[in-house]
This record gives structure tokens, C-alpha cells and sequence, in this order.
């Protein structure tokens, strides 16, 4: 079945091109054929978010608010059968699915309330008789590029302040989950938004991406560096901002004085769960080591116990990666970790199930060192390597040694050395006794150095990146 879901002006139409979803835990079953956007599309799509904008940045708060308030209550309402299709298309287990949808519903309920709270100052002059007042307004039309890996958690993170702070959208998805991203885009079409506020357009990165980029007044990006540092430089040729949310090679450090189990699980959590496809994800195990070979042995076991399946089975705790570039890249990063002389202590290969699908054990190197290949790039996927080391010291060291600084955790008992983290740890996020994956909707999100870009998203913080300000002097 063709589905004609890009979303232009108020109408929905098909494009030139098609593209076919299969299901990762079942490659027999075709989950949809979406008609892709080209780039004279996107074009339209500005044109009509050109229009509508203005009505939209005068509509009043109650107005943004009440539309944010009906995509949040749609959101929990269909939540089962937009958890579903993500599961289907994606690969994300029911109960994954699920969290995210439900932390949607409540990112989108947290912007109807901003919609109302937009913060302005009136200051008094150095000059008598003349105030000053210092007000917020929308950017106009932003552009918005979002991955596959939280389809509807990170586009909610986006499309809500946009709206909420009175702009209007083009918004790109990944072309690898249509599916969920025209579900979100039929909620908020019946939200009550005005036709052309918000436009969708599914199409190929280098085309669609690239022509979101050229029109928009601000581009807010989330996906991989490569793009990320590319969308950078075009945005500062066309002196307009943006907002980079990229990769990650987060340290999770377990100190001796951890608690093992505890320490055991959250790296499991951490690094596997999701299939490992989190940016947040615990992909370097730092470990002190009069713990280390009891962790490496009791990750292990866990590993074992791990119930790999098609992400609409009820067992399933890991499902499927996303597709085969992901699954060949996964593998080819299990050759250069037994080419650099790690030891596989965990998986590596290929699982065949009852069905086809981008089945992969859970992999765990061990005996790595952060100079290796595997402990520098990013390789998203249920994949990651311990790192012995001597002490905390030389555990802080390893952690910062990255060109990423996304989330950060450590294990320990020790009040010293978790505020020694906290305050040294170059990380946006870090985490004490916690999974490094894992966030609250109510609070800035974001990282340092190669992981992120610009003002923070999320929270309260969000109004940075949707709004301009304004000085105004006013003589009596
Ligand atoms: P990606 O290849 O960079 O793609 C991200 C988005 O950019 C997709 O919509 C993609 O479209 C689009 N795109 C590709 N080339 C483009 C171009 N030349 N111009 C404009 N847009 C372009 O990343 P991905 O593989 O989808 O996502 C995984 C990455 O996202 C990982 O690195 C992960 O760490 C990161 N991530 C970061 C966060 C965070 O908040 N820090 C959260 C989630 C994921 P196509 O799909 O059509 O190629």
C-alpha cells in the first residue's frame, strides 16, 4: 500500500520517488511504501509555513497552548498504536516503545504550559524617564531534522517548543521511520495548528536535509556528527543558528567500592538495551581493577540471560538494529575490535531466529584500551568494551579522553569521588549509580566537545534556541 504522507500547506501528498519499510525483526513483511519529498517540495513547504507563520505568531498563548495540550492528550490516547508502529518499523521493543511515546505525551504537555510562561524582563534605564523592556519572539520558520533511533521522542522535543514560542515548521524526519512520523504528523494536524504551520517532508538526507537547511531561518538538528558538523557549516554561511545534538562514546566508571550487582546492571542497561542505538548509551566500560574481573565476569553472565527477539514479542527485551547498514557496520566493528587484539568476551555474531531480522548478540569486549578504534568511534549498536584501569584518577583521565561528551556515569559508594565526577567529568549530562542512558523531559538536554551544538534542548532552556530577543527602550 502506497501511503502518501508528506504534509504541505494542510495537504497531504505523495512525492516522485517511493521508499519501502521492512520490518527489522521480520525483513518478509513490508510495513509500508511512503512516497518521498523532493527538494522542490521542502520549497513549497516553506512557502507555506512563510504564510502561516504570522497568524500563528499572533495567535494568543492560550491558543499555542490548547493545540500543545491536544497532541499531548492524542499522544497518551493512541499511545498503544503508536508504540506499535514504532516497534514494527523500528525494531524497539513494546515496552521501549511505549516509555518513549508516553515521555512524548508528557514533552508536549510541558510545552503547553512554556506556551504560557514565554519570560520577559522590564528594566529600568540609566537614562531618566526611559524603561526598558526585553521581550521574546518566535525565529519565524525552523527547520527540524530528527533520526530514527527516538522518532517521536526527539521530534516532540522539537516540534513543542517551536510551536509553543510561535514558529512555524518544516520538519524532516529519518526516512527510516515513516511510519511514526506521519502518525505525529496527523496529530498535530488535527490539533488545532493552522495548515501550513506545520509541514512534513520524508526524503533522503542529502537532498531533503540539505534543503531544509537552506530555507530555514534555524535549523535544530539531531543525528550524527558527520552531518551535524556539515549543517553547521552551511548554517554559518547562511548566518542563521542552529542546534547540534549528535553522537556519544559515554564512560560509565565502576570504581572497587561500587556495588558489583548494581554495577553489572546498569551497564547492561546502559549499553545494550534499545539494541545499544541510544546516543546516551554506556559504550566504554572504565573499570578500577580490584573490581574488574568480577564485573567483566558478572556482565557476562547477564549477557547470556539477555532475551534477544522481534520487538513485538512480549519476551523480548533486545530486539533487532535498524537495518542492514547498521547490522554490517555493527559487524564490522566486531572484526577491528578482534583485529586490535580486544578479547571478545560477549557475542559478536550474527543470531538467526524464528524470523529473518537485524539480529545481533549483545557484544562485549574486554581487555581494551581507550586508544583502540572500538573505544574511539561511535558504533550504535549492542556493543561495548572494558577498559581496566589503576584507580579514579586514571579513570577520570579515560573518561575525558574522548572527543565526545555527551552523558557520563559512575558507580561508586563514594561521596568524594561522585562529586569529584560530577564537577571534572567533560560531559553535558552525568549520572551517579544510574544507567548513563536515560533523562528527564523537564530538564536541559545535551552535551560538550563533539556531542553537541549551541543552546541546550529540552525544558526550560528551549525558549533559547525558539526565540529572539528583543530591547526596547520606551521614553514617557
Ligand atoms: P544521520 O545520518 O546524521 O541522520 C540524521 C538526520 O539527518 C536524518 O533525518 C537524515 O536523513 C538527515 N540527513 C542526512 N544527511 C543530511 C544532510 N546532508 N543534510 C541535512 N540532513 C541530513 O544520523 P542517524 O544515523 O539517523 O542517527 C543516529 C545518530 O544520531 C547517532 O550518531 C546518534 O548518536 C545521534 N543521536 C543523537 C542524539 C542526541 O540528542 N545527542 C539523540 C539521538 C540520536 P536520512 O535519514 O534521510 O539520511
Amino acid at each position: 500500500m502506497l501511503l502518501e504522507k508528506n504534509l504541505i500547506g494542510g495537504t497531504w501528498t505523495g512525492g516522485s520517488d517511493t521508499l519501502e519499510i521492512r520490518n527489522p525483526s521480520n525483513l518478509d513483511e513490508v510495513v509500508g511504501t511512503y512516497g518521498m519529498a523532493t527538494a522542490a517540495d521542502v520549497n513549497a513547504a516553506f512557502a507555506a509555513a512563510r504564510r502561516a507563520q504570522p497568524a500563528w505568531r499572533g495567535a494568543t498563548i492560550e491558543q499555542r497552548s490548547m493545540a500543545l495540550d491536544a497532541i499531548s492528550r492524542m499522544i497518551f490516547e493512541q499511545k498503544d498504536r503508536l508504540a506499535e508502529i514504532m516497534a514494527r518499523e523500528g525494531g524497539k521493543t513494546i515496552p521501549d516503545a511505549l516509555g518513549e511515546v508516553v515521555r512524548a505525551g508528557h514533552i508536549a504537555r510541558f510545552f503547553a504550559g512554556e506556551a504560557l510562561r514565554i519570560p520577559g524582563e522590564k528594566m529600568g534605564s540609566v537614562r531618566p524617564g526611559v524603561d526598558v523592556e526585553i521581550t521574546r519572539e518566535p525565529v519565524g520558520v525552523v527547520g527540524l531534522i530528527t533520526p530514527w533511533n527516538f522518532p517521536i521522542a526527539v521530534s516532540l522535543w522539537k516540534i513543542s517548543p517551536a510551536l509553543a514560542f510561535g514558529n512555524a515548521i518544516v520538519w524532516k524526519p529519518s526516512e527510516k521511520t515513516p511510519g511514526i512520523s506521519a502518525a505525529i504528523a496527523e496529530i498535530v494536524a488535527a490539533s488545532g495548528v493552522p495548515a501550513g504551520v506545520f509541514n512534513m517532508v520524508i526524503g533522503r538526507g542529502p537532498e531533503v536535509g540539505a534543503a531544509v537547511v537552506e530555507g530555514a531561518d534555524a535549523v535544530s538538528f539531531t543525528g550524527s556528527a558527520a552531518t551535524g558538523r556539515r549543517i553547521a557549516v552551511r548554517c554559518a554561511e547562511r548566518m542563521v543558528r542552529c542546534q547540534l545534538e549528535m553522537g556519544g562514546k559515554n564512560p560509565l566508571v565502576v570504581l572497587d567500592d561500587a556495588d558489583l550487582d548494581l554495577a553489572a546492571d546498569l551497564a547492561v542497561n546502559g549499553a545494550y538495551f534499545q539494541a545499544g542505538q541510544r546516543c546516551t548509551a554506556s559504550s566504554r566500560l572504565i573499570v578500577t581493577s580490584g573490581i574488574h574481573d568480577a564485573f567483566a565476569k558478572a556482565v557476562a553472565t547477564r549477557l547470556e540471560k539477555v532475551r534477544i527477539g522481534p520487538a513485538l514479542d512480549k519476551e523480548t527485551q533486545v530486539g533487532p538494529v535498524i537495518d542492514e547498514s547498521q547490522f554490517e557496520k555493527n559487524l564490522k566493528y566486531v572484526e577491528i575490535g578482534k583485529q586490535e587484539n580486544a578479547r571478545l568476551a560477549s557475542g559478536g555474531n550474527p543470531l538467526q531466529l524464528s524470523t529473518r531480522g537485524w539480529f545481533l548478540a549483545p557484544t562485549l569486549f574486554a581487555d581494551t584500551t581507550n586508544t583502540m578504534q572500538i573505544n574511539r568511534e561511535e558504533i550504535f549498536g549492542p556493543f561495548a568494551s572494558i577498559i581496566r584501569v589503576a584507580d579514579y584518577d586514571e579513570a577520570l583521565a579515560v573518561a575525558n579522553d574522548t572527543e565526545y561528551g555527551l552523558s557520563a556515569g559512575i558507580v561508586t559508594t563514594s561521596m568524594k569521588y561522585a562529586r569529584h565526577f560530577q564537577a571534572n567529568v567533560q560531559a553535558g549530562m552525568t549520572m551517579l549509580n544510574l544507567p548513563t542512558a536515560g533523562v528527564d523531559y523537564h530538564t536541559p538536554f545535551g552535551g560538550r566537545k563533539m556531542s553537541s551544538y549551541g543552546p541546550r534542548e529540552q525544558g526550560r532552556y528551549a525558549v533559547e534556541f525558539y526565540t529572539m530577543v528583543k530591547t526596547s527602550y520606551l521614553a514617557a
